[in-house]
């Protein structure tokens, strides 16, 4: 069980288990794992896929995982037969129970396993424009896991867990995503703090990958086509790699699913990097900031372009107004509350029917990366998360930890 080696893309030189980057150049590294076929094990949530999970333990608590069930509603609105959704959120009535209602539950459940079995006292350092944050802090409270999370002042409202939070600290960051993300990565350096990796880090790519592994077990097949909003292009990656893996097991058919990622415009450098424009000027307010990564891992060995390439994908430049109509199209006809991110993917999707980029009887995978956020405060309590500062400068922050250590 989650038997691996880890490899650098670019040249294929195995690496130690626990680094985030090549000797040679900024490959990502990628997990070989050791069980070519993928054995679903009886343990909760994601755990089932352990096969193909950088870890060798699980944390039992952490059992949320992707449901993939056929679409009636929305398929029937956009005129598709074989419409399958990865719904990643809560939504107990269709089985799904994301304890944070975003796919980010998948990454944080992983990375933090295998933190757990790296060792050592160190403190995880996190920077998130919201759902990041809400999901490591929760599994993080259920593991005991030290935790610094920095959070733009903007997302504060969003920073929220349904157990009690324990042994966080939250750091309120003028400015947007990018500045909090700096802040992070000058206080991760210092010693007792750990970078949590972002998209170098294949517990997470691996534990968003499962989002693949559960729609390809269901159907049986890889899809053909595959939907998703994205910022930095990590759970593209993390579909692309989860579909190589599939592939090679045999039994799910031989063509990778094309993916197809949409991006909020103007705030969209994958969706112009692709398409080799200038970037537009970025805006201050979107229709969802978690879409907006400034330094998307673009153009490095087995990043966004390669799983591009290979799957003969496409990016989508989607307007605020597009997503806000396809947003309320899926949650009227699929009758449960989304976040505005898989809004984005939703509208892309009606571009690609409308482009003739899909044809009605194709088996698509969309993945609403978020939802139910609505539906669970009818079930739990919420904890918001209070800041215990608030900086604009990185020196305030380290001097804040030093002062509290
Ligand atoms: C993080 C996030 C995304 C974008 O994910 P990538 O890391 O760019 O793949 C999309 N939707 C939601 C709800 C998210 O939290």
């Amino acid at each position: 069980m989650g038997e691996y080696l880890v490899r650098c893309v670019s040249d294929g030189s195995v690496q130690p288990p626990y680094s985030l980057s090549c000797p040679h150049d900024n490959s990502l590294l990628r997990a070989e794992y050791k069980a070519r076929q993928l054995g679903l094990l009886d343990l909760p949530g994601i755990w089932r896929f352990l096969d193909w999970l950088p870890v060798t333990g699980i944390i039992a608590e952490a059992d949320g995982k992707s449901v993939t069930y056929k679409s009636r509603g929305l398929a029937e609105e956009l005129n598709l037969q074989n419409l399958y959704i990865s719904f990643n959120g809560y939504w107990p009535e269709q089985g799904a129970r994301m304890p944070t209602c975003s796919f980010k539950d998948l990454e944080a459940a992983t990375t933090l396993e295998r933190l757990l079995e790296q060792g050592g006292s160190s403190t995880l350092v996190v920077a998130s424009a919201g759902n990041t944050a809400r999901a490591f802090a929760h599994v993080a409270s259920l593991t005991g896991q030290p935790l610094v999370l920095f959070v733009p002042e903007r997302a504060l409202e969003r920073i929220w867990t349904t157990v009690p939070p324990a042994n966080l600290t939250l750091i309120a960051v003028q400015g947007d995503y990018y500045n909090a993300i700096q802040v992070a990565e000058k206080v991760q350096t210092r010693p007792g703090f750990t970078p949590e990796g972002g998209a170098r880090n294949i517990a997470r790519r691996d534990g968003m990958g499962t989002v693949m592994l559960d729609a390809a077990t269901t159907l049986g097949r890889l899809p053909r086509h595959y939907f998703q909003a994205v910022g930095s292009g990590t759970g593209g990656i993390s579909a692309w790699e989860a579909s190589l893996r599939l592939k090679d097991d045999g039994r799910f058919g031989s063509n990778l699913p094309r993916l197809h990622l949409a991006q909020n415009i103007p705030n969209a450098p994958i969706y112009y990097a692709w398409k080799g424009q200038e970037p537009s000027p970025t805006q201050a307010n979107m229709f969802d900031d978690v879409l907006f990564n400034r330094k998307p891992p673009f153009s490095i060995p087995g990043g966004v372009k390669d799983a591009l390439e290979a799957t003969k994908g496409e990016v989508y430049g989607i307007t605020d107004s597009e997503a806000c109509v396809a947003k309320k199209l899926f949650e009227q006809s699929e009758e449960i509350d989304i976040l505005n991110a898989p809004g984005v993917a939703v509208a892309a999707l009606s571009r690609a029917i409308d482009a003739g980029a899909v044809s009605p009887d194709d088996i698509i995978l969309l993945n609403i990366t978020g939802g139910g956020v609505a539906r669970i405060k009818e079930d739990y309590p919420r904890y918001m998360l209070q800041p215990d500062v608030t900086i604009s400068r990185w020196e305030e922050a380290v001097q804040f930890l030093e002062d509290r250590s």
